[in-house]
């Protein structure tokens, strides 16, 4: 998932968090000051970071397990030896090459333009002028369908496979030169992508055609899933859908969110069935709009879902590891997931696109303001805003915040939901003390902060 915000929304929906990562900017999660300015400090990657796409690099071998089997997926993109997939890098070479090889073994048909598994694209991005500037694959698998009359629509399942690399870019510990193995963003992801493909390969055989498709480039902004968009294995009115599966490794307690559930009248009823028939609890979330590939469907009026088991203290630092995976949690969602698709792959007609939101701003304002350095929890809460971590060195920590207080009050104002804490810290300004009231075990603590400028 990327880091910066997509979504600028203002809406209240059934949690009041719809376009919630718009905030996360404000919220000091990010460093980087949206599409405009960002900092020339970052790193350009090294010549021994990023390989030219025609010169294969050796790549670590493949675990020999079941090639639906998320624990292999996970632990072999995860490794330190991929070192963080950073697009463009031989580590992303081989998650792409690894990726299709299951999808071969799985029985998906390569759906490349050259009969291949593997579309390329240019990796330059407006987001980080750092990016690498060669070529990136992303990876495409067929499962053609039975009807011969649906089998020309197609439903797409994706999930990005690149992340941070070492950083700094997009890194919540840019001060530290590790790996960032994104275990949950977004090994998880492509691991629940190929346990779905397993199951739909296995089953009999759907209506409509399935594409799987793995991104790259959605860290530097979208990149992969943008280029798809405008090179589509088939026309995107044929797309009924596309189910995105952007950090999904930490269900634990569920519900697992589920985003996009406005962009077709039909989801909230499909959904419910499937998940009466699994054992996964969601909360529906309307946005079609969020900070990942899903976006870029919505935006050319695909409907969308995005499946996502929530933001905790380890996203886009190097802590996020395999130890901390679910794989009880991801086989459940990849299980709804493979059922959801299957009921809209075996739809007599397809799904009817909502269009109820305007879509976001095409970039988001850079410019200073003050900081506080909390990392908010997506889940839902009752009332406050819950976090799920403060940022080492920041004034929340020097105030003395820390993950599972609940802030309640901020400069004298009251903080129902994340909306109000924004405007509450907009209102002033980098240098300024300010009381925040947090609910700790139940106690309320006024701690004080000194705002920091972002
Ligand atoms: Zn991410």
């Amino acid at each position: 998932m990327i880091r910066f915000a997509m979504a600028g929304q203002r809406r209240k929906v059934r949690f009041g968090l719809a376009g919630a990562f718009a905030l996360v900017g404000v919220l000091g999660l990010a460093g980087v000051p949206g599409l405009v300015g960002v900092p020339a400090a970052y790193a350009q990657p090294t010549s021994a970071d990023v390989k030219d796409a025609a010169e294969p690099p050796s790549c670590p071998a493949a675990p020999s397990q079941d090639p639906a089997d998320p624990a292999g997926a996970v632990r072999y993109l995860a490794d330190d030896a991929l070192e963080g997939r950073l697009a463009g890098s031989e580590g992303a070479w081989c998650a792409g090459t690894f990726i299709a090889e299951r999808f071969a073994q799985l029985g998906l048909e390569p759906a490349g333009e050259d009969g291949g598994y593997f579309p390329e694209l240019p990796l330059a991005s407006a987001i980080n002028p750092h990016a690498p500037s060669g070529k990136g694959r992303n990876v495409v698998g067929l499962l053609p369908g039975a009807d011969p009359a649906l089998a020309a629509e197609l439903l797409i399942l994706g999930a990005h496979y690149d992340h941070l690399g070492w950083g700094p870019f997009g890194s919540l510990a840019p001060e530290s030169h590790e790996i960032h193995n994104g275990a949950d963003d977004n090994a998880s992801g492509v691991a629940a992508l190929l346990s779905a493909a397993g199951r739909l390969a296995a089953g009999p055989r759907p209506a409509r055609s399935i594409l799987f498709l793995a991104f790259t480039g959605e860290e530097f902004g979208l990149l992969g899933s943008s280029y798809y968009v405008g090179h589509p294995v088939r026309p995107l009115e044929k797309t009924v859908a596309m189910l995105n599966m952007d950090m999904v490794g930490r269900l634990e307690g569920d519900p697992l969110i589920v985003y996009g559930t406005g962009t077709a009248a039909e989801w909230e009823e499909l959904i419910s069935a499937a998940v009466a028939a699994g054992n996964v609890e969601v909360a529906f979330q309307d946005s079609g709009y969020g900070p990942s590939d899903h976006t870029s469907f919505y935006s050319s009026e695909v409907p969308v879902l995005h499946f996502f088991t929530n933001v905790h203290g380890d996203y886009h630092k190097p802590s996020d590891d395999v130890e901390k995976i679910d794989f009880t949690g991801l086989q459940r969602v990849a299980a709804l997931v493979a059922d959801v698709a299957l009921r809209v792959a075996d739809r007599p007609v397809g799904l009817t696109l909502l269009r109820t939101e305007a879509p976001p701003p095409a970039a988001q304002e850079g410019g200073y303001g003050p900081y506080l350095g909390t990392v908010p929890d997506f889940a839902p809460v009752e009332y406050g805003v819950r976090l799920s971590g403060v940022r080492a060195g920041s004034p929340a920590e020097g105030a003395g915040m820390q993950a599972g207080d609940v802030i309640v009050g901020f400069g004298g104002a009251d903080i129902a939901d994340l909306y109000a804490f924004t405007d509450a810290l907009r209102a002033h300004s980098p240098r300024d003390t300010v009381t925040v009231v947090v609910l700790r075990d139940g106690e309320e603590l006024a701690l004080l902060a000194v705002l920091g400028e972002r």
